[in-house]
Formats: structure tokens, sequence, C-alpha cells
């Protein structure tokens, strides 16, 4: 009979404290989790979920203009900032009960409140001291603010899904993820947009063509991107907020948006007590099967400020649980993780940049295709798809694959399942489209373009 509590204590009900919970139990063990907020976390609560609810919402206005196209009349429009956020809180609120359920049914106890470490076998939740054989810290990310002058009268991803009111004039302040992605879903509901990036071009680490490709699409949309600019200070004013940004321009907005990444979620957690190590960003370090450098607490997910995507803490709190107790030492596999960026119009990527690949293995070669999509051609609307394959010469095997443009993570999805398998662009050229979409294009592009250096040593 063990003389803990629980066998396994985990901090945090997010995507991988959730899974990780659930699968711990149903491998037999006792099984108990914090959480301070929502049960679901981020994802759920102010992340993934509520934002593809935006972006969807946002898709509207220009499904009506396309719509004429094809004989439609479509009638007066109107856009209800309050109903949007009020549907999708009871979706969310809906989804908030079956995470409840799958955890009680699984045998889980739920423990409401803010757990902090005491040691490495105990931890305390609203004055309760609860001790278990192993701790799992899954506590996830909190956004990062700026720190220049009238930063806090912006806002932050977390309270962008539930402002009372819809910004008419919205700045961005990021060239990442979020910041795109809000960029198009708020130039979508008919806001003004700005967003500012402080580099020469936004979504660093995404392969270059697809970078340039959405930077030119996005204007289209009537985003007003600016590089190579930031905000220096922000006052409030009686129609709103003026920013003053580099340059000397200064710009008057009702919000400003700052998505300038996220840091680890570690403060008053009790990490020192408890003798667990922290990297220089704040990340807890841990193994390869997620051990912390103390041997009962382990850590996964955004705490871990790795990969920072759902199904990355969904695989992590596997392995977590098989680890412990399914007699099975688990570890990710971080290569060819596919990822979408909802953008408008959205990414989807798989694999190596084309100028990692380059590093990596010198000599690749690149197929690109550009086009319009067959729904514009009646619609009118002037907007390009863009795919790409990068394949390791030597041995033909495909090392990347991206896309911009409609349905992109639906159909980069798939690709990586050949990524993964290890497919060649031979088994792309064999493998039959399917007719008329945008997606054969990925199995019919045999063209590719010419090599920079070959083209170099042929002058
Ligand atoms: P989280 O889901 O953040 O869960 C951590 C939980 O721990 C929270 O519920 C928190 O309240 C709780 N907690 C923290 N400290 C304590 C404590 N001391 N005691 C008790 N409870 C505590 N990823 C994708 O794959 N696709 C997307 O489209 C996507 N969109 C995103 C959009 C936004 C705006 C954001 C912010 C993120 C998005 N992500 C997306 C990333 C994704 O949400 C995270 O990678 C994921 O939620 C990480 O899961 P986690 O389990 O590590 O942490
Ligand atoms: P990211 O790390 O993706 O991007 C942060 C952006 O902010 C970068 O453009 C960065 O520029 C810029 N930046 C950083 N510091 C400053 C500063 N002080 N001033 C101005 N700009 C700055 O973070 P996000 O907040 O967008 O998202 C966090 C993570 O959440 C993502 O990395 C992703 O893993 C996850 N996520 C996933 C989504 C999805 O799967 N669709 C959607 C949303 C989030 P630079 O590049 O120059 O450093």
């Amino acid at each position: 009979m063990s003389s803990y509590d629980f066998d396994l204590f985990v901090i945090g009900a997010g995507s991988g404290g959730v899974r990780a919970s659930r699968m711990a139990a149903a491998m037999g063990a006792k099984v108990a989790v914090a959480e301070e907020r929502h049960l679901g976390g981020t994802c759920v609560n102010i992340g993934c979920v509520p934002k593809k609810l935006m972006v969807y919402a946002s898709h509207f206005a220009e499904e009506f203009e396309d719509a004429a196209g094809f004989g439609w009349t479509v009638g007066p429009r109107n856009f209800d900032w309050s109903t949007l956020i009020a549907n999708k809180n009871c979706e969310i609120t809906r989804l908030n009960g079956i995470y409840e359920r799958l955890l009680t049914d699984a045998g889980v106890e739920i423990v409401e409140g803010r757990a902090v470490l005491e040691g490495p076998h105990s931890v305390v939740v609203a004055g309760r001291r609860i001790t278990a054989k192993y701790i799992l810290i899954a506590t996830g990310g909190l956004p990062v603010r700026p720190t220049e002058p009238g930063q806090e009268l912006g806002i932050v991803s977390d309270d962008v899904f539930f402002l009372e009111k819809q910004p008419e004039r919205l700045l961005v302040a990021g060239g990442g993820y979020i910041a795109v992605e809000f960029a198009g879903v708020f130039a979508g509901l008919g806001s003004k947009v700005t967003q500012l990036y402080r580099g020469d071009l936004f979504l660093r680490g995404f392969d270059d063509d697809l970078r340039k490709a959405l930077a030119a699409e996005m204007p289209k949309k009537h985003v007003d991107l600016r590089f190579k600019t930031i905000i220096e200070w922000t006052v409030k004013t009686s129609n709103g907020l003026l920013a003053e940004l580099s340059g000397g321009q200064t710009l008057e907005v009702d919000q400003i948006l700052y998505a300038i990444g996220r840091r680890p979620n570690t403060a008053a957690l009790g990490l020192e007590a408890a003798g667990v190590a922290v990297d220089g960003k704040g990340g807890i370090v841990v193994d390869a099967h997620f051990r912390t450098s103390v041997p009962s607490i382990y850590a996964l997910g955004d705490v871990t400020n790795r990969v920072q995507l759902t199904p990355v803490a969904l695989a992590e709190g596997m392995a977590v649980a098989k680890t412990l107790f399914g007699g099975q030492p688990t570890s990710v596999d971080y290569a060819d993780i596919p990822t979408a960026v909802f953008s408008q119009p959205p990414i989807g990527t798989v694999g190596l940049s084309e100028a990692v690949a380059r590093k990596l293995y010198g000599a690749v070669d690149i197929y690109r295709s550009s086009f319009r999509p067959m729904k514009h051609t009646l619609s009118g609307r002037d907007e390009t798809t863009m795919m790409k394959l990068v394949v390791e010469r030597q041995t033909q095997r495909v090392v990347g694959a991206h896309m911009l443009g409609p349905d992109a993570a639906e159909i980069v999805q798939g690709l990586g399942i050949a990524l993964k398998a290890g497919a060649t662009k031979q088994v792309f050229d064999a493998t039959i489209g399917i007719h008329p979409t945008a997606a054969e294009e990925f199995v019919t592009m045999r063209e590719r373009l010419p090599d920079p250096e070959e083209a170099k040593a042929a002058e």
C-alpha cells in the first residue's frame, strides 16, 4: 500500500495535464489534477478553440462578397460582436463540462485551486497538503507584455476573447502566430487593422516563400502591414489610444493587442522549494522522458518552453503516462510536426523550410506552384495560393511541404503522414490527384525550380 495520497498529482488541467491524468488513471494509477481557472486550459478557453471560432466568424464577410460572382444576391449584412462572444462562451462552457466528465469518468479527482509545490512529493492547494509518488507540472504559459511606456493600456490574447466591444481600429504588435491570426480575424470582422513587426519579414522560422506570400496577401484583405516598426510609447486620448511608432509616426486606435510571445507559467509555483531546475528563459528543464532535475517531478507542454502546440502537449501527456504507469519509457519524436497558422489565407506547413534544408543537406530540389484558386475565377477575388515541396536531392525524400491558401491546414495534415513515412518525390509523383482540388497540385508539380548554385555556376 502506497504511503502517498496519490500515485500522480498533476498541476494544471490544460491539454497536456488532462491527457496525462486520464491516461494514467486508465492504466490503474490513482490520480488527482489541480486547476486554478478553467478545465481544458489555454487551448479550450483562451486559445485554439475560441480563436478558430473567431476565424470562422471573420470569413463570412468574404463569403458574402464572393457569392455575387456565383449569381447570389446577399441582402444587407450586419455583424454583432456580442452575439459571437456569447455563443462562443456557451460552446466553451459546454467543452468545460465535457472535460470535467472525461476526468471524473476516468476516476481522476479534480482539485479546484492553485497548487504550489512544497517538496519532491508534496503540494498545497487551497490550504490542503497533498502527497503523491509523482508530480507532473503542466501549468502552460502566459503572454509576454512589452516594457514601453503606456504598454498597460494595451491587451494580450487572454483578453481578446472577452472584449465587450469590437475595436473599430486595432493595432496588433508582433509577427508570430497570434499576431497574424488576430490581424486577419479583426480585419475580416470589419475593424481597421494595422500590424507592426519589428523585423524585415514576419513569421520568422517559417519557409521564406510562405512568409513573402502571406505578406503579399494580407494587405489585399485590408491589413496595414508595417515591418521594421515598433511602438515607442502609448497614451490615452479622448478618442482612444495614441501610439508613437518608431520613425516618429503616430497612430490613433481603439485597442492595442500585444502578441509578442509567451513565457512559461512558473512564477510562485514553489520550484525552488522543490529544487526543480529551469533554463535561462524560465522553461522547466526535462529529459527525454519529461523528468525534471527532481526524480519524482515531471513537466510537459508549454511550461517546458519548447514546441507550444496542443497536439504536442497531448503526445507528451501520453508519453508521461506510459513512462510512469505503462511500463514503457516513452519519448516524443519532434521531427516533422505539422502546424498551421490560421492567417487569412491560412498556412499549413510540415518539415523543413528551404533555408534549413539547404543548410542541412546542401543540395535540395524545390518545386513551387502559385495559382488563383478555382473559386476565385468566378468570385473575381484577387488571391493567390502557393504550394511548395522541398526535396533532399540525394535521396529524393520530401523533407518539407508548405502551403498558403484555403484549406492549407486540412491538406497539410495528410502530407504530414507522407513525410513521417519518409515518402520520396517519386511517391508523390506516383500518387493520383483528386480533381478538381488545390491539393492535387502537391502530386502534380514536376518542374523543379532552377537551382541558385547551378544558375550562378552557369553565368
Ligand atoms: P495549458 O493548456 O496552458 O494548461 C495549463 C493549465 O494549468 C491552465 O488551465 C492553468 O489555469 C493551469 N494552472 C497554471 N498554474 C497552475 C497552478 N499553480 N495550479 C493549478 N492550475 C494551474 N496550439 C495549437 O496546436 N493550435 C492552435 O490553433 C493554437 N492556437 C492558440 C491560440 C492562442 C491565442 C494561444 C495563446 C495558444 C494557442 N495554441 C495553439 C497553443 C496551445 O494552446 C498550447 O500549446 C497548449 O494549450 C499547451 O498546453 P499545456 O497543457 O502545456 O498548458
Ligand atoms: P511567437 O513566438 O510565435 O511570436 C512572437 C512574435 O513577437 C515574433 O514575431 C517576435 O519577433 C515578436 N516579438 C517578440 N518580442 C517582441 C518585442 N519585445 N517587441 C516586438 N515584437 C516582439 O508568439 P505568439 O505570441 O504569436 O504565440 C506563442 C505560441 O503559441 C506560438 O509560438 C505557437 O507555438 C502557439 N500558437 C499556435 C497557434 C497555432 O497552432 N495556430 C496559434 C497561436 C499560438 P521575432 O521573430 O523578431 O523574435
